[in-house]
């Protein structure tokens, strides 16, 4: 006589966790709902790919290292009217990722650069795409540490593994000429090969003043806008309008 637990026991041994964890209420709703062998075992497989899937999107958004989880649900389109919901949910095909094409949004503090590039990420992560997230500032020392160690091709090969590098703030901390070269090793490695993602509060022709000199900087512009959607956002400080709001009516 075979058991329940015996069955479970065969499934998690295959890791059909799902299946395993759910048997009793998946017995219990083919009897209820008068399933045919056939729809129990398409409802099985479902419910084990659901969980798999459920699975690999938590162990991404985990890897994925967000400072925080913003969502674009969150993003009032009223208040930053310099772009439109429409541009940025035109992302959310990812054909951009698939295309190996690059983001950029450009604009001064506060205007909503960091919560929109992550509320795309997050979307990416769930859509099944691979993403890692840093600041500008710790990437360029995770680069300037592997270069010391003369470990820069490994770092760089481990970056090249996700889909999205997702680098945030660019030029708002000069980097110096060894700091610029390593960061261009990176950037030409990711050219037309994965999507970056990046926030920056600089135009592009501001870039030789923080990367210390055109030479770096003309190379490294050069292949972030080859292929990119660059939206250029301005209006006022979301943080600062909040925080005189709040104050006045306080
Ligand atoms: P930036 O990266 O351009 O400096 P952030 O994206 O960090 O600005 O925005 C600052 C704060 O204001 C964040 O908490 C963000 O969630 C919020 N914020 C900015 N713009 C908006 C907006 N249009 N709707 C809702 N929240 C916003
Ligand atoms: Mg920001």
């Amino acid at each position: 006589m075979t058991t329940i637990d015996q069955v479970k026991t065969k499934f998690r041994s295959i890791h059909f966790n799902t299946i395993a964890y759910r048997l009793e209420e998946l017995l219990r709703q083919a009897g209820e709902s008068e399933l045919t062998h056939l729809q129990l075992a398409d409802l099985m497989v479902e419910q084990e790919l659901r969980g798999r899937q459920e699975k690999r999107v938590s162990y991404n958004l985990k890897r994925a290292a967000f400072p925080v989880v913003k969502r674009l649900e969150e993003f009032d389109f009223a208040f930053q009217t310099t772009v439109s919901k429409k541009q940025v949910l035109r992302l959310l095909d990812f054909t951009f990722v698939d295309n190996r094409e690059n983001v950029v949004f450009i604009g001064p503090p506060g205007v909503g650069k960091t919560h929109l590039a992550i509320a795309v990420a997050v979307k990416a992560v769930e859509a099944g795409y691979r993403v890692f997230c840093s600041s500008a500032l710790e990437l360029v020392e995770a680069l300037d540490l592997a270069e010391m160690r003369g470990q820069l091709k490994q770092k760089i090969n481990a970056l090249l593994k996700f889909d999205i590098l997702f680098v945030d703030e660019l030029g708002y901390l000069p980097v110096n000429k060894k700091s610029a070269c390593n960061l261009f090793q990176l950037i030409n490695a990711l050219y037309e090969y994965r999507s970056l993602l990046l926030t920056t509060n600089k135009n592009f022709t501001e870039w030789a003043d923080f990367f210390s000199e055109d030479a770096v900087a003309v190379p490294i512009v050069d292949r972030i806008i080859h292929h990119s959607h660059i939206f250029m956002m301005g209006g006022e400080s979301y943080r600062l309008t909040k925080k005189i709001g709040s104050d006045r009516s306080g």
